[in-house]
Order: C-alpha cells, then sequence, then structure tokens
C-alpha cells in the first residue's frame, strides 16, 4: 500500500481525503446504533431512491415503498451498513441521515 493511502474496512484511501472528510464529519453529533431498514421514497421509473422520513411528495412521480430502504455506507469508507446479526455490518454510528462503521468510528472519533 502507498505511504499516502490508509486501509479501512472498505479499502484504501488517500490520507488526505480521509483528513477532509472526518474534519466534516466531526461537526455531527453520532450515536451508536443498530441498523434497521427503513421505508423510501422510490420514484415510479426506479431511477431515484432515498430514505423516506414522512415529508409530502408527489403521488403522480414517487411512492413509498415499505420497509425499501435497506441499507446506507459508512461516510468515510463505504462500508455496507444493513440489518445484520454481525455487529460489524448491523451496527454503527448514525448522525441523522448519514452512518459511520464502527471501524472508522472508533479509530477517527473515540
Ligand atoms: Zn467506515
Amino acid at each position: 500500500m502507498p505511504d499516502n493511502e490508509i486501509e479501512l474496512w472498505g479499502g484504501s484511501f488517500l490520507h488526505t481525503r480521509i483528513k477532509l472528510l472526518v474534519t466534516r464529519l466531526q461537526e455531527q453529533t453520532w450515536e451508536w446504533a443498530t441498523y434497521r431498514r427503513c421505508d423510501a421514497l422510490v420514484s415510479l421509473d426506479g431511477r431515484q431512491l432515498t430514505p423516506y422520513t414522512g415529508e409530502p411528495f408527489e403521488p403522480s412521480e414517487f411512492q413509498v415503498v415499505e420497509h425499501g430502504w435497506t441499507h446506507d455506507h459508512c461516510g468515510l469508507c463505504n462500508w455496507s451498513i444493513g440489518e445484520s446479526d454481525d455487529p460489524r455490518d448491523g451496527t454503527g454510528y448514525t448522525g441523522g441521515k448519514r452512518w459511520l462503521c464502527t471501524g472508522c468510528f472508533e479509530r477517527f472519533f473515540s
């Protein structure tokens, strides 16, 4: 691995990129949580998908899919966090809409 890269659960990343992201993400408050899938707002053509949090939407363009948002990704290393019995895959730290894997949180935020 080159000297300017750092190894995280989701792969190798440039130190400079991770440092910049950590600085931004430190502005949020993070809470440990077990991941639970949530409803998704999906465009009728299937091209757009976002977590649904109760906001108004245009029913001629979107529909709510119950439990349709199945996972998120770590904001640093892109590790997939979803429902799982393995705590490495099924838990993380959330700051509202964003998630961090426990590996990144323990390395950079604790
Ligand atoms: Zn991570």
